[in-house]
């Protein structure tokens, strides 16, 4: 279905508007989305005058779907044709230090817009039919669209102290509109970063996914870096800074070599979970890290740190279960693929790695890809081209024995029939044994060679008559 152009819903919830003899604007994103020329998605309107009454109107007229109410807040959203749309009613804030929810109290266009946070955010646009298109501009949005520049409307310490979730708004906003960000803003971030331990985590983890889905995260997770507020949200990612390592295979310092990791898996993948993997797979390199005679900088079992390390830090961002085993899963095999770079590939080492990494392969192959960077691109081609020949192997072998859908083909039920062994440990034992062969290539993967198999061992087992 082709989507309507965004300026018809615009001219129609205007009519509504009317209607009810209210004042609309639409504000926020989708303003400076539209005069920057992007793409624009929800939009978000501003009512002087009761916006969820108007919402409900609207929605029902239009034949929207997904109507949520919260009248505490004086907004509503719905859905329609795809798109969202909010409406909030014009409200001015006040903010006391004592307190971290605002005082809210209905108000008018110049008030709301004062509240917003940048001021290419500040911007209103109005819709109903007399003056449809007339922006509201009182903080010069346009004039920063054009210099490309994130600045706040008002004093930048106060709104950061007010809602410190902003410091970490104007980082993503950096980075998913590739602006700057004003000096005197940018000091104000370090200067008030510690208020950021008043936010939710969920809204702190909310914000640092979104830095991440931009397509160069780097930009936004660099400035929260040089501001000290990954120090804050995420110390283990700020002390991957000055952590050097060899120049062969990646960028000197940890942290500049991770960015680079997350930049590439963005470039090729718009998974969030393999780019939030990209930027936690070296997490474990500070505490192992040691200087080694001949070989330089080493980071023995990092990969085995960083995975245990997963356990508290989602737990901590309160990340989903399929953020935590992904992860871990992930962060756990990434060295094994750039193990194999080099050596002669054994079937039995591929098998291996195409069992352990089950449906994630491709995963795992794209974060091994990303994986490779340094300051040098011929080396980086070199490394390129090595990694291209494991991935064709390990192509092969599975093709040869599709071993992805891996499972011992004998089941725990006809091992504890044939040794008479009642459910416990030792069946488990069995099992095991029967799939070492299996991926040692000793037996194929089939039904009659493991069963021959086990008869062959089982008397090892077998329970003392
Ligand atoms: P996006 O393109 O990501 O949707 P957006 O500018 O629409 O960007 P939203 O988070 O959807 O951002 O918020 C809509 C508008 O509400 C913003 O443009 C801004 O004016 C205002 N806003 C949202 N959050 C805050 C905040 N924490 N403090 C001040 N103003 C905010
Ligand atoms: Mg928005």
């Amino acid at each position: 279905m082709k989507r309507k152009d965004s300026t018809t819903y615009l001219h129609k919830i205007g009519a509504i508007a009317d209607r009810e003899g209210v004042d609309l604007y639409a504000v926020g994103g989708y303003v400076r989305d539209m005069i920057l020329g992007r793409k624009t998605g929800e939009i978000d309107f501003v009512a002087v005058g009761d916006a969820p009454a108007l919402a409900l109107e609207t929605c029902r007229r239009l034949n929207g779907h997904g109507f949520v109410v919260y009248e505490k807040f004086g907004t509503a959203s719905f859905l329609l044709d795809g798109r969202q749309f909010e409406f909030v009613t014009a409200r001015a804030e006040t903010y006391h230090v004592d307190s971290r929810n605002p005082e809210v109290r209905q108000s008018s266009l110049d008030d709301d817009l004062r509240r917003r946070d940048f001021t290419v955010n500040a911007l209103a646009m109005k819709v109903n039919r007399k003056g449809f298109g007339d922006i509201f501009d009182p903080f010069n949005g346009r004039r920063d669209i054009k210099r490309r520049l994130i600045r706040t409307p008002l004093d930048p310490e106060r709104t950061f102290s007010d809602d410190p979730l902003r410091i970490m708004r104007a980082a993503r906003f950096a980075g998913q509109l590739n602006f700057h960000i004003a000096p005197e803003t940018l000091a104000a971030m370090a200067g008030e970063k510690e208020r950021l331990k008043i936010v939710s985590q969920e809204r702190i983890t909310a914000e640092l996914l979104k830095i991440l889905s931009h397509p160069k995260p780097s930009i936004g997770l660099r400035i929260l870096q040089d501001t000290g507020v990954m120090e804050i949200i995420f110390p283990e990612l700020a002390h991957l800074s000055g952590v050097e390592q060899r120049d062969d295979y990646h960028h000197k310092d940890v942290f500049a070599h991770t960015l680079k990791v997350v930049d590439n898996a963005a470039a090729i993948s718009d998974d969030i979970l393999l780019r939030f993997t990209a930027l936690v797979h070296d997490l474990g390199k500070p505490a192992v890290k040691r200087f080694e005679e001949g070989l330089g900088w080493t980071f023995h079992s990092h990969e085995l740190v960083g995975e245990r390390m997963l356990n508290g830090i989602c737990r901590r961002l309160k990340l989903s279960n399929e953020f935590k085993h992904y992860s871990k899963k992930l962060t756990r095999l990434h060295m094994r693929p750039i193990q194999l770079i080099g050596e002669e590939v054994t079937d039995s080492a591929v098998r291996r790695l195409l069992v352990q990494a089950g449906d994630d392969v491709e995963a795992l192959m794209t974060l091994c890809r990303a994986d490779i960077t340094s300051g040098n691109p011929g080396r980086v081609k070199k490394h390129l081209a090595n990694f291209d020949h494991v991935v064709q192997r390990m192509q092969e072998v599975e093709e040869k024995d599709k071993m992805r859908a891996f499972q011992s083909p004998v089941r725990g039920d006809e091992i504890m029939r044939i040794c008479g062994l009642e459910p416990g440990p030792a069946v488990g034992r069995i099992k095991n044994r029967i799939e070492e062969a299996i991926l040692d290539g000793t037996i194929p993967n089939e039904y009659d060679a493991a069963m021959a198999y086990l008869h062959e061992i089982k008397d090892q087992y077998s329970p003392p008559h």
